[in-house]
């Protein structure tokens, strides 16, 4: 087993207003070997050899591995930070304990077009989904830390059309 233990520390973004949290474990092992294996069981986002970091995507989250350290975006709370750390401390054990068999991958998954999002979204720039501009929405949704559903201007044709096009790369589900 890669990792046993981490410690959780938990912070409010710079945004007054936010109601999320940030949050970062800090693990007890070092798990650089096994990023690269983890790109291929996961599909990580992205993958940069030489920090070691690999980025995932979950649930409009954006989720880094470091070698000693994971970094969650948004979280509401601690259960749900606690849900998805145990979650991934069972996908890194497992990932290392099957090593043998797998191929390790040091590919980046191909990103949207911000100005693909773009062309589907309203352009209004309403601010209903917590951004001041579309285009600034459109860039989290190109990197996952938005989700289409966000954006309360979409008719279901557009949010089914953006749905589709991010579910190419692997995003927006
Ligand atoms: S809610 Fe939709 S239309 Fe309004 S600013 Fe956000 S992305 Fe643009």
């Amino acid at each position: 087993m890669l990792i046993k233990q981490y410690r959780t520390e938990f912070c409010r973004p710079p945004n007054l207003s936010a109601q999320h949290l940030r949050c970062v474990a800090q693990l007890e092992a070092d798990i650089s070997e096994v990023l690269p294996y983890l790109n291929t069981v996961l599909r990580g986002h992205q993958f940069f050899p030489e920090t070691p970091s690999l980025t995932l995507k979950f649930d409009g989250k954006l989720i880094t591995l470091y070698p000693r350290q994971i970094a969650i975006n948004i979280v509401k709370d601690e259960a749900e930070a606690e849900a998805i750390l145990s979650w991934l401390k069972q996908q890194i054990n497992d990932t290392w304990e099957r090593r043998q068999d797998l191929e390790p991958s040091f590919k980046v998954a191909l990103k949207p077009s911000i100005l693909e999002i773009l062309k589907i979204l309203p352009r209004t720039n309403c601010r209903q989904c917590g951004q001041p501009t579309c285009l600034v929405f459109a860039t989290r949704l190109s990197e996952g830390g938005s989700r289409p559903e966000d954006c309360p201007g979409l008719d279901e044709r557009s949010k089914s059309q953006l749905q589709k096009y991010l579910g190419q790369f692997h995003i927006g589900k």
